[in-house]
C-alpha cells in the first residue's frame, strides 16, 4: 500500500475523531458539535454528496445513491458518528486528540465507528469521483444517536416501513477481523455478526419493615439480595442452547481448534452438546449459548445504623434467540421471589432476528474478505452480544450483516467502550477496498 494514500486516508479520518460527539445520556456534546460534524463529511465527501439525495433523517444522515436498476430492491450501508464518552484517564494519547504515531490512529471512535462511517464513505466517495452509477439503488445510513439506542434509526426504518419499502441486503457496524477469538481457536478470523441478542434492565426490589441496627432480624434486604445475585452466579438459570448460528460457527472454527476448543467443535456437531459444554460455560462462548445477566447497579439505605426499609441492584440482561425476553423475564423472576424479591422491568431493546449465513449478503462479505484480505482464514457467522442500529432493520430486510473489516490486535476489542482506541493504519485501505468491492458488487 502507498504510504501516502495511508496517511491521507489517516489524516481525514484524523479530523472526525477530533470532533466530540458523545452520546451518553445526560452527557451528550453541544448540537453545534454534531452540527460541524455533518458539515465536515459534506466537505470530505463532496462527490458523493453530490451524487445523491438526502433525505430527511432527523440528527442522522440518509443518503440515496440512484442506482441503474431501479426494479431491484435498494441496499442499505449504515454506520454511526456518535461515540462513547471517554475522559481521558489511561489513555496515551487524548481521546480526540486523533493522534497518528505512525503506526496507528488513536482516538475514541477510530474503531466503534467514525472508523465504520468514513470507510464506507471513502469508497463511496472515490467510485463517485470516476462517475461510477451502482448497480441498484444504495442508501447510506449515518447514525448520530446509535450508541442512546438509535431512536433515529428506529424511525427511518419505521417510515420506509410504512411506506411499504423493502431492502435486498444491509450492511452495518459489527465484528471485526480478530485473531484467535475464542479459547483454542487459532487464527485470523472475520467475525460476521448475523444477529445481535435483546437487552433487558431489571432492577430487584428487596422490602422490609425497618427496624434499628442493633436488634437485626434474619433475611434483612440487603441479605437477600446478596443470597439472589449469589445464587444466581453459581447456577445457570437460563437455557442453553447450541443455535444453528453458534454451530455454525463452531463448524467454521474446529479446523483451527486444538484442546479445549475441539471440545466446543465436537459439541458444535453433538446431539446433547450441554453436558460436555458445562464446564465452559463463562465468558465469551457462555454468552452465546444462553441468556446472560450482570448486576451493575445497587443501593439502599439511609443511615449507618438502620435496617433499609428497601434495597435494590439493577441487572443488565442479554437474552438468547431460543429463550426471548419473556421467557427469560420469568425464569429470573421466578429466583427472585423464591427470596422475596420483587422484579420490575425498566427497559427493553428491539430483538433482533437472525439472518441466514446461507443468504447473498454473508456470500458478498465472504467475496469481499476474500479479495481484499487473503490473510483471514475464514469467514465465521456470530452473534453479537452487544447492539448495533440494524436491530431495527429487521422489519424492512431479511439479510442484515454486522461487520466492520478492521483487523484488532490482541486486547484491542476491550478497547472499544474502553481506554486507548485505535485503529492500525494498515487496516484503512482495506476497508475502502472492501467497501468498494460491496457497492459494485450488490
Ligand atoms: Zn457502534
Amino acid at each position: 500500500m502507498s504510504e501516502e494514500r495511508k496517511l491521507e486516508y489517516a489524516s481525514r479520518l484524523q479530523r472526525m475523531i477530533r470532533i466530540e460527539t458523545v452520546s451518553d445520556p445526560g452527557r451528550r456534546s453541544p448540537e453545534e458539535d454534531f452540527d460541524r460534524f455533518r458539515g465536515l463529511l459534506r466537505e470530505l465527501f463532496p462527490a458523493l454528496f453530490a451524487a445523491c439525495v438526502q433525505e430527511d433523517a432527523g440528527g442522522s444522515i440518509l443518503l440515496r445513491w440512484r442506482g441503474d436498476v431501479s426494479s431491484a430492491l435498494p441496499v442499505m450501508f449504515m454506520n454511526h458518528f456518535d461515540v462513547v464518552p471517554a475522559d481521558g484517564k489511561g489513555w496515551t494519547f487524548p481521546p480526540f486528540s486523533g493522534e497518528i504515531d505512525g503506526e496507528r490512529l488513536w482516538g475514541r471512535g477510530t474503531l466503534d465507528d467514525k472508523g465504520g462511517v468514513w470507510a464506507m464513505m471513502q469508497a463511496a466517495e472515490e467510485l463517485a469521483e470516476e462517475g461510477f452509477v451502482p448497480p441498484r439503488d444504495i442508501y447510506f445510513e449515518i447514525g448520530c444517536d446509535e450508541e442512546i439506542r438509535g431512536h433515529n434509526a428506529d424511525a427511518i426504518s419505521a417510515r420506509f416501513h410504512d411506506q411499504g419499502k423493502r431492502f435486498e441486503m444491509v450492511f452495518d457496524e459489527g465484528g471485526d477481523i480478530v485473531r484467535d477469538p475464542i479459547s483454542g481457536a487459532k487464527g485470523l478470523f472475520a467475525m460476521v455478526g448475523v444477529g445481535e441478542k435483546s437487552v433487558v434492565e431489571l432492577k430487584f426490589t428487596a422490602r422490609s419493615e425497618g427496624g434499628h441496627a442493633s436488634t437485626p432480624d434474619k433475611d434483612t434486604p440487603f441479605v437477600r439480595l446478596g443470597k439472589f445475585m449469589a445464587y444466581v452466579d453459581r447456577h445457570q438459570i437460563f437455557d442453553v442452547e447450541i443455535s444453528p448460528v453458534v454451530s455454525e460457527m463452531l463448524t467454521r472454527l474446529s479446523p483451527y481448534m486444538k484442546g479445549g476448543g475441539k471440545l466446543l467443535g465436537k459439541a458444535g456437531k453433538a446431539k446433547k452438546p450441554i453436558e460436555m459444554l458445562k464446564p465452559k460455560l463463562g465468558g465469551t462462548v457462555g454468552a452465546l449459548l444462553s441468556t446472560t445477566i450482570a448486576f451493575t447497579m445497587a443501593g439502599g439505605g439511609e443511615a449507618v445504623n438502620v435496617i433499609p426499609k428497601e434495597a435494590w441492584a439493577i441487572a443488565d440482561m442479554r437474552c438468547s434467540h431460543h429463550q426471548g425476553q419473556d421467557a427469560s423475564i420469568a425464569a429470573v423472576t421466578r429466583i427472585a421471589k423464591r427470596f422475596g424479591l420483587e422484579t420490575e422491568v425498566i427497559t427493553r431493546s428491539v430483538s433482533s432476528d437472525i439472518t441466514d449465513h446461507g443468504c447473498r449478503a454473508f456470500k458478498l462479505v465472504e467475496e469481499a474478505v476474500a479479495a481484499v484480505l487473503p490473510d483471514v482464514d475464514a469467514c465465521v457467522p456470530y452473534l453479537m452480544t452487544g447492539g448495533s442500529d440494524s436491530r431495527y432493520f429487521g422489519r424492512v430486510c431479511d439479510q442484515c450483516i454486522r461487520f466492520l473489516p478492521f483487523v484488532l490486535e490482541a486486547g484491542q476489542l476491550s478497547s472499544i467502550h474502553g481506554v486507548d482506541e485505535y485503529v492500525g493504519l494498515d487496516s484503512l485501505e482495506p476497508a475502502v477496498d472492501y467497501y468498494k468491492y460491496l457497492i459494485k458488487n450488490v
